[in-house]
């Protein structure tokens, strides 16, 4: 697996909001230190690609801010590398900020400027890479963004679990990850915000290593192993890396 991460991304300046907040990269990275992931840094979103998933109005007005533009195409960047990465059948993930999954089409929203793993996912299909994806949102909150900006393309699925409990959610994961059919891809919005003392109060550390686990498995039975994951939310610093680590462990295999 690969890390896709920029020591750009520790900037807090931003933005002012819990996305952004100081020391969250750093806290997300913690757990990742000692392992042979090769660490692979991205380039910016161009303008163009920022194209495919946004109206071009909204996107001048996030141009016309430097700073936030700056962090914003950055983290689109990498989302995209970690989508070319995994068509090439490396597994990557993308530990970028801002979030993306709530972004829409025509602008931003919950602490998401651009809607970074549905653009990723639109740049491969331009290129004709891929024609069709699943996307597993494990974020607490729904990935409304992605689905406004993937609407148009029937082949891509999306899927938000939501359950009472982590053993049910689990299940649910594991039933709907056996039920689906072959796709070119996954990509996988991680948030890590439904831990058990973050805002969703329901997945415990190894639960996120069980999340990684399932969707490998699925992977390299549906998409020749065609995988990456994108941060999103997660918001107890005090446990993101360990979270972190143990999704990425289950997801690296
Ligand atoms: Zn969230």
């Amino acid at each position: 697996m690969k890390l896709v991460y920029d020591e750009r991304f520790r900037g807090s300046t931003y933005a002012q909001d819990n996305a952004a907040i100081p020391g969250r990269m750093e806290a997300a990275l913690s757990g990742l230190g000692d392992r042979a992931w090769e660490r692979i840094a991205p380039v910016a979103a161009t303008v163009e690609q920022l194209h495919l998933a946004h109206d071009p109005g909204y996107v001048q007005t996030v141009v016309e801010d430097p700073e936030r533009f700056a962090m914003a195409s950055l983290a689109a960047g990498g989302a995209i590398l970690a989508g070319r990465l995994a068509r090439s059948g490396d597994p990557a993930f993308a530990c970028v900020r801002p979030p993306g999954h709530h972004a829409s089409r025509t602008g931003a929203w919950g602490h998401c400027t651009f809607s970074n793993l549905a653009l990723a996912l639109l740049v491969l299909r331009a290129e004709r890479r891929i024609e069709s994806a699943f996307v597993i949102d494990f974020d607490a909150h729904t990935g409304d963004g992605t689905r406004d900006v993937l609407a148009g393309w029937p082949q891509a699925e999306i899927f938000n679990p939501f359950a009472a409990t982590a053993e049910e959610y689990l299940e649910l994961v594991e039933t709907r990850l056996g039920a689906t059919g072959p796709t070119d891809i996954f990509a996988v919005s991680a948030g890590f915000d439904a831990y058990k003392l973050d805002v969703g109060h329901k997945l415990d550390t190894p639960d996120f290593g069980r999340l990684g686990t399932l969707i490998r498995e699925a992977s390299v039975r549906l998409s020749r192993g065609r995988r990456f994951a994108v941060l999103e939310g997660g918001y107890y610093l005090k446990d993101l890396g360990a979270n972190v680590l143990a999704f990425c462990q289950g997801f690296a295999g």
